[in-house]
């Protein structure tokens, strides 16, 4: 029998780095919410133990390097299964864009698996496996909105913003998240102001959200690739209410309140970039 599990894309209202840890990773501190545009897993329980990754992608293995696969590896490690899986992927996120496309797929067969596995487990019991995949994995398991902190396993969760359009621009390059987070230097520099964030989300309030939203590795991310920046300078001139990087990168996202601003700065976008999507939030 199959099992659908869908596995949706993030944009973060915020990233801020805290500062490097003693492990050798960053403090982060990121809100984040998930999108209706999905990667949508199918699951199949094998007698055999062994796990098996199915996908069309010209960027992303179907083999053991492939993050699905190495969550459904400690999922079984954890809790000593001998069963294995078919995971069959049907990628819809774009491949290193900053919309944690692996992570919610890692994501998305922790859940399922948990289901036709029978584990009973909970999320949060979920998260952690999820948390030594990768940092987006915990959010990704939980989904909607919230504040990850720590490595980015320290969940809290927050409202849903309030409803809006979503504009996604991806430049046609991939941008390697490890590299990003290596460049990023600690110095003064325009840092978001998370209580901002988090009451415009209680308050349901679009224009201080909009105004509030803040990524630090925008700057690394522009000096190295200019297009990137140039791309968001666009989604404002086409008329975004706010516009922002998404995790490290390339994609550009912008906020407005009614659809008819949200097809004009499609059409806009659609000039210089293939990739553009309307969406919705699901937070
Ligand atoms: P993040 O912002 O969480 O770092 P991202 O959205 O920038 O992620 P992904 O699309 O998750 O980037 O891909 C990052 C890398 O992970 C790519 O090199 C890709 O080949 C690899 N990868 C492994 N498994 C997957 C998967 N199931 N889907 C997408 N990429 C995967």
């Amino acid at each position: 029998m199959a099992l659908f599990e869908k596995a949706p894309a993030k944009i973060n209202l915020s990233l801020d780095i805290l500062g490097k840890r003693n492990d050798g990773y960053h403090e982060v501190e990121m809100i984040m919410t998930t999108i209706d545009l999905y990667d949508r897993i199918e699951l199949h329980s094998l007698a055999e133990d062994k796990i098996k990754v199915s996908l069309w992608s010209r960027y992303v293995p179907n083999d053991e390097r492939n993050l699905a696969y190495k969550a459904a590896v400690a999922l079984k490690q954890a809790y000593n299964i001998t069963k294995g899986a078919h995971i069959k992927i049907e990628k819809n996120i774009p491949v290193s864009a900053g919309l944690g496309g692996g992570s919610s797929d890692a994501a998305a067969v922790l859940r399922g698996l948990n289901k036709i596995w029978s584990l009973n487990l909970s999320l949060a019991e979920l998260a952690h496996i999820g948390a030594t995949i990768g940092s987006d994995v915990p959010f990704c398991v939980h989904g909607e909105t919230a504040i990850a902190s720590g490595r980015g396993e320290i969940i809290e969760k927050l409202p849903s913003p309030p409803s809006c359009w979503i504009v996604l621009a991806k430049p046609d390059i991939g941008v390697s998240t490890k590299n990003i987070f290596k460049r990023y230097i600690h110095e003064a520099r325009s840092r978001p102001v998370k209580e901002d964030i988090i009451q415009a989300l209680y308050e349901s309030d679009f224009m201080t959200l909009a105004s509030s939203i803040e990524n630090v590795l925008e700057p690394v991310t522009f000096s190295l690739y200019p297009e990137v920046k140039r791309m968001k300078e666009k989604m404002s001139k086409y008329g975004a209410v706010g516009s922002l990087m998404s995790g490290s990168g390339p994609t550009i996202y912008g906020l407005v309140k009614q659809h008819s601003k949200a097809k004009s700065i499609y059409n806009g976008m659609r000039g210089f970039c293939d990739e553009v999507y309307i969406v919705r939030l699901l937070g």
